[in-house]
């Protein structure tokens, strides 16, 4: 399959392949849009099966990094990087010096940072060929680890469900089950818990199963168990597509609110789980705190107090998608995908307009 008529191409303003033989880099950085900004989003270091499966996950991620940083009111639009390789064997300083050098060649374009497989260290070493990249923990701006932002607005998404599907404002006593206790599901777990929330947890790490157990008094369910646990809200925090036509019908609970990125299979999923009653809040917007976090680094002086009225709002944001889905008995999903595409497109219209008034004047 070709680059133009892939199917997962959605219109990329620009499409880098990166080589080089003496590091051994493999890397494509597709930029979405730069109509809101600069293509932010994280770089992932991923061992593919072939190319088409890179090309495919970057194209994707980066289409989904515009709608999120839309979503999120960001003056940012969206882009990703997938570099092919094993990030546990394949790591070297040349290697992610050379990364550096191809995403400082498109001039601020595109700012990178963590993703998947690539760790704060890796990018301190981007750095230091480019001053196009984020999330560092050294630096004027520096924002660090944004796992707990990312958290604390999956708590504020999880708040705004319950409100618009269970008619109350407190998680207090409700029964939410979590799937992953890394970076994200951990922190999460401690704002449900801090809120009154009573705890169901699954990670493939027994360690930090029986961590959560001991610290939250939640009840371990085994791995494959806690999707279809009987309670109020599950949360995924662990992987992408594991809403699927397989296991939607199996759900037992009215709500699926989580951190995951690419929680939906199939893009159709989103109107199976509105079929089966299931409320689901938009992976892309719930999980934009760490982006948001991210974002405040970018420009320049990270302001906490920014970061944290934004990553509230994140609840503002979902109640009017939950409201417009509705009103126009659509899946919250196609409601988020069609409200980002107008912020762009207006953006878009903006920007033409004014070339169009600067040609008149
Ligand atoms: P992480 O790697 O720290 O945590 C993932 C956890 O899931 C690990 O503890 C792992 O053991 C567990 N896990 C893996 N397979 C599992 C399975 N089958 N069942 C149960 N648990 C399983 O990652 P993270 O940073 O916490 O991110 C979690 C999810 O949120 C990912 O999908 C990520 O893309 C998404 N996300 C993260 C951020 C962020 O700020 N870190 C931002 C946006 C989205």
């Amino acid at each position: 399959m070709g680059v133009y008529n892939h199917e997962a191409f959605a219109d990329h303003e620009q499409v880098v392949f990166c080589h080089d033989e003496k590091t051994g880099l493999k890397a494509i950085i597709a930029v979405h849009s730069t109509v809101l900004g600069p293509a932010a989003g994280g770089c992932r270091m991923w061992a593919y099966r072939d190319d088409d499966a890179a090309l495919c996950d970057v194209l994707r991620l980066s289409k989904g990094m515009s709608y999120k940083n839309a979503m999120a009111g960001l003056n940012l639009g969206g882009g990703k990087a997938v570099i092919i390789g094993d990030a546990k064997t394949d790591k070297s300083e040349e290697l992610f010096r050379c990364y550096g050098r191809f995403v400082d060649s498109l001039g601020g374009k595109y700012i990178t940072a963590e993703d998947v497989g690539i760790s704060v260290s890796d990018m301190e070493v981007v750095s230091q060929e480019t001053p196009h990249v984020a999330g560092l923990n050294s630096g004027l701006a520096a924002s660090g680890d944004p796992s707990p932002f990312t958290a604390r607005g999956t708590f504020n998404g999880i708040r705004a469900a319950v409100k618009h599907r269970l008619g109350t404002e407190s998680v207090r006593g409700l029964k939410v089950a979590v799937q992953g206790l890394g970076h994200v599901g951990w922190h999460l777990c401690k704002y449900l818990h801090e809120a009154g929330a009573v705890l169901f947890v699954a990670d493939i790490n027994d360690e930090v199963v029986q961590h959560a157990v001991k610290e939250f008094g939640a009840t371990a369910v085994p791995c494959d168990e806690i999707l279809f646990a009987s309670v109020d809200v599950i949360a995924p925090c662990a992987l992408g597509a594991v809403l699927n036509e397989t296991s939607i019908p199996l759900l037992k609970t009215s709500i699926v609110a989580g951190a995951a990125n690419n929680q939906l299979a199939k893009t159709s999923d989103g109107e199976l789980l509105r079929t089966w009653d299931i409320l689901y809040a938009p992976d892309y917007v719930i999980n934009a705190g760490g982006i948001i976090n991210v974002a405040a680094e970018i420009e320049g002086s990270y302001d906490r107090k920014w970061v944290d009225t934004k990553v509230a709002a994140i609840y503002d944001v979902l109640m009017d998608i939950f409201e417009r889905a509705d009103k126009e008995k659509g899946s919250t999903s196609d409601i988020a995908d069609l409200i980002a595409q107008e912020k762009i497109d207006s953006a878009v219209k903006a920007v033409t307009k004014g070339k169009q008034d600067q040609i008149v004047a």
